[in-house]
């Protein structure tokens, strides 16, 4: 066994005990980047959806007894799974739930802000790539309709009922939004809005990736930085951004370099897909685990615990063996929809 591996592995520093939770892998936009008009995608039947007592059965018995405490509902679209504030609401009242929440594209919001907060939800990721309608248009997909409207208004709808912190996902691609920047990263000055880059990954769209490449966290940080200067912020998530703030701004902006800076060997998450695999990481599907089907084939919750115990197990070798390797060159066939990104 590796020595350095062996040392990072028995010093457990990093506690796993953050599950992302993909609800359905279904969507209502068509992002160029995620799933493009005219990708032909492996849909989940709807029949091998886990259900929702399901779901709350494998957290009850499986996850929160291995140390399970933080979860985030994303998808697909995680607002157009039915029964979706339900779910938040049964998640939310675990006494072992320490953090719960959620990634979308913000267009239900509008609706279902106001209900998802009663329900218990406080911390929300919503993905907005541009500020002009037309190049947002562009980058969802949305076949003539207009949706930047609807999302904007979800997102003020959301800071009205008080998510907090509300952070907004940009993934940046060159010749497309990178134009815009710093018109959004001037979104956290005036109010409390975490702005966060994340950098463009050849999941999904290989061809968009091919073409426009990809611009790194440090070269958005320095434009940025020339524009306003940038500290070291003071907000600290579950995830892997790093965080700076505008000098005198309310909100921080991150920045997630998964193509720069590999940190697969601070990754404290495991992925829960819409039809019931478990898997370690989302570059790497070794040693998955169908716990759907081994709910419904009768397995006991004690076996499917050692199950999940033993892919506990083997997490930090897999982390570490990316992160040697620096892995995300490839292109992979699984677009992040599918996995639960
Ligand atoms: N539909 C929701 C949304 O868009 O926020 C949740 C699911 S989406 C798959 C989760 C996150 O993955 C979003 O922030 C999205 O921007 C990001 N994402 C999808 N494809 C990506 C890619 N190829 N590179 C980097 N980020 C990507
Ligand atoms: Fe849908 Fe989110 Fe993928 Fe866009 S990034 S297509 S909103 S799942």
């Amino acid at each position: 066994m590796n020595r350095t591996w062996e040392i990072r592995h028995n010093s457990g520093m990093n506690q796993v005990d953050y599950l992302r939770i993909s609800l359905i892998d279904r969507c209502n936009f068509r992002c160029q980047y995620c799933m493009p008009e005219g990708t032909e995608i492996d849909y989940v039947l709807r029949q091998n959806f886990l259900t929702q007592e399901e779901l709350l059965t494998l957290l009850r018995g499986v996850f929160i007894p291995l140390g399970f405490t933080r979860f985030r509902l994303t998808g697909g679209e995680p607002l157009i799974r039915p029964g979706v504030v339900e779910i938040v609401r049964a998640i939310a009242s675990f006494p072992e739930t320490r953090d719960l929440s959620m990634t979308t594209n913000g267009f239900l919001l509008k609706l279902l802000a106001q209900d998802l907060y009663n329900a218990g939800l406080r911390r929300i990721n919503i993905s907005l790539d541009s500020l002009n309608p037309e190049v947002f248009e562009q980058i969802v997909g949305s076949r003539g309709r207009t949706r930047w409207q609807q999302v904007w208004d979800g997102i003020q709808e959301a800071y009205r009922v008080g998510f907090n912190p509300l952070k907004l996902n940009v993934v940046v691609i060159p010749g497309v939004n990178d134009q815009e920047v710093l018109d959004l990263a001037a979104l956290s000055i005036e109010r409390e809005w975490h702005v966060r880059f994340i950098e463009f990954m050849p999941i999904g769209n290989d061809h968009l990736f091919n073409d426009r490449g990809w611009v790194s966290s440090e070269e958005l940080r320095q434009r940025i930085r020339m524009r306003w200067g940038l500290t070291e912020g003071q907000v600290q998530g579950n995830g892997p951004a790093d965080v700076f703030q505008i000098p005198g701004a309310r909100g921080t902006v991150g920045f997630i370099s998964q193509m720069s800076e590999c940190f697969c060997d601070r990754c404290n998450r495991m992925r829960l897909s819409a039809d019931g695999w478990l898997r370690p990481c989302l570059l790497n599907e070794t040693g998955q685990i169908n716990l759907k089907t081994g709910l419904r084939s009768g397995i006991s919750l004690i076996n499917l615990r050692q199950q999940v115990r033993t892919l506990l197990a083997i997490k930090p070798e897999i982390n570490f063996k990316l992160r040697e390797s620096g892995a995300i060159t490839g292109t992979y066939s699984r677009t992040m929809s599918q996995i639960g990104g």
